[in-house]
């Protein structure tokens, strides 16, 4: 009888748990909703920024970086390349061998590690030093076939993925950190000249080309194989995106008008803000507590680095109010990015019917047990929220972005150009992804790259699904294709089309 009464109570409290987390969850869902009447505004205040962005300095949070990027590649690139690509988690180093419109990509090889975590809060020096060290030692182990011929220097495309103000195609200052790096001295630094240093340091010489922002990088490889790429846009740790726009356009540039008349902009649009994102307190409480506080606030919505952190804040609301992981909140569960993107997606993705995927997760990074199906469930909504906000607003910054550039199927606008060598690629995912009938009339291309669009597939098709919902019928004319790593090659194309000599291979 009083085994009988102790379950009873259990159960009771177990669903008085539920009644409260569910309360939570609602509340929560209301001011995370993204219907297209918000969807819509959010495409307008974007387009409007983009256009104050441009035309004066500070004139919008969106930075509208001139990149002095004006030419893209067009296939025609020949000699050997490396790149060095400083992303937010891992850093790479790669060579290309370009053969121009026959041979294109004749070979590339790449190396890719981890940035070791206490160079993101060390000094630039250290941090320079150990990109021109993988640099160096990469270059050291140059296989006979790509060996220069004498004399020769190496040319260097640096994609280094962060706002930089750009004085030139190769040169250009450190704005400021993102993505939890705080490097204090390298910001307002030139960041080639100190990449020049640390490779003189080791006593090598070598030319960099270019520097280049990843969606710059990324938008340069895609358009390699595509001349219909216009847009490049990263949805990773962090998130970004670039695009062409006419030179004519930007007033605040003072340069000269390049011959072609276009300039790539690296919008920054991490930093986009407007008083229609459905802002909650997680994001306030996430903010606060971040490197960058009262920065980058769309990115800390939508990216890799934010959104497992997200949830766990709501998690930790559950926990404290309604007691769902027991009496005692989890130790673990209060420390901040404590909760990996990878883990929300693993839990958001579970199929099984108990849900034994989130068991394991809350076991494995809380030490959390005997969870209720009921209670995992929540998780997965919480989860489910926070993935189909992020990448609804993405989703609303493509097409604000294609309605700028008017090719978001209201006027009829496009490019009618056809690209014969497209289909020659085999180094990235466009000519797998496209329809066989391939036609560039009228289309537009967004090359996309980043762990989050590759690899979470509920925020994929969320994002992917609301394009199609915000363009309508003008969605049939615009492709969103995964660019996967275009970002180095992407550099070492620039590198190719900035080069002062062509790097010959024996
Ligand atoms: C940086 C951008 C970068 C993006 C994606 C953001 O945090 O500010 O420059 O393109 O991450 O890597
Ligand atoms: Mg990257």
């Amino acid at each position: 009888c009083a085994v009988a009464a102790v379950v009873v109570a259990n159960r009771m409290k177990a669903r008085s748990q539920k009644t409260t987390a569910r309360k939570i969850l609602l509340e929560f869902q209301e001011a995370c909703d993204t219907p297209l009447s918000r969807l819509r505004q959010v495409v307008d205040a974007m387009a409007v920024e983009m256009h104050a962005g441009l035309v004066s300095e500070g004139g919008s949070k969106l930075k509208m970086l001139p990149t002095f990027v004006d030419r893209l590649p067009d296939g025609n690139e020949k000699g050997l390349y490396y790149a060095v690509d400083l992303g937010g988690t891992n850093f790479r180093v790669l060579r290309v061998q370009l053969g121009g419109l026959e041979g294109r990509v004749i070979k590339q090889e790449y190396e890719e590690v981890a940035i070791p975590p206490e160079l993101m809060l060390g000094t630039s020096q250290e941090l320079f030093d150990f990109i021109a060290a993988e640099l160096v030692s990469f270059v050291a182990r140059e296989g006979d076939d790509f060996r220069l011929h004498e004399g020769q220097s190496r040319e260097i495309g640096f994609t280094f993925s962060f706002p930089v103000k750009q004085t030139a195609v190769n040169s250009g200052t450190l704005i400021h950190w993102t993505k939890g790096f705080k490097v204090n001295d390298a910001v307002g630094q030139d960041v080639v000249a100190a990449l020049q240093r640390g490779i003189e340091r080791r006593g090598h010489k070598m030319r960099i080309a270019a520097l280049v922002n990843d969606t710059v990088g990324t938008l340069a490889g895609g358009r390699y194989w595509n001349n219909d790429v216009m847009i490049a846009v990263i949805l990773g740790t962090g998130t970004n995106a670039c695009y062409v726009e006419r030179a004519e356009n930007v007033s605040k540039f003072t340069g000269e008008i390049p011959e072609s008349g276009q300039m790539v902009i690296n919008m920054e649009w991490g930093n986009f803000w407007s008083s229609h994102l459905p802002r909650t307190f997680v994001d306030e409480l996430l903010d606060n507590e971040s490197l960058n506080p009262g920065e980058y606030g769309f990115e800390k919505m939508i990216s890799g680095m934010y959104l497992g952190d997200c949830v766990r804040r709501v998690l930790v609301k559950m926990a404290q109010e309604a007691g769902i992981f027991g009496t005692n909140v989890p130790h673990k569960l209060l420390e901040a990015f404590s909760l990996r993107t990878p883990d929300m997606s693993k839990m958001h993705h579970d199929d099984s019917s108990d849900l034994k995927v989130v068991a394991e997760v809350l076991k494995r990074v809380y030490g959390i047990q005997n969870t209720t199906v009921g209670i995992r469930k929540i998780v997965v909504e919480v989860c489910d929220t926070l993935c189909q906000r992020g990448a609804r607003l993405a989703a609303a910054g493509i097409v604000g972005i294609l309605k700028k550039i008017g090719r978001d199927g209201s006027t009829a606008n496009g490019s009618v150009r056809r690209n014969n060598m497209f289909e020659q690629g085999d180094m990235n995912g466009y000519h797998d992804e496209l329809p066989v009938n391939y036609t560039s009339d009228g289309r537009t291309v967004v090359a996309m790259d980043g762990g989050l669009y590759e690899h979470y597939i509920e925020f994929r098709n969320y994002m992917q699904e609301a394009v199609v919902d915000l363009l309508g019928e003008g969605s049939k004319n615009v492709f969103i294709e995964l660019s996967k790593d275009g970002s180095g090659i992407g550099a070492a194309l620039l590198a190719a089309s900035h080069a002062e000599h062509v790097p010959s291979t024996f």
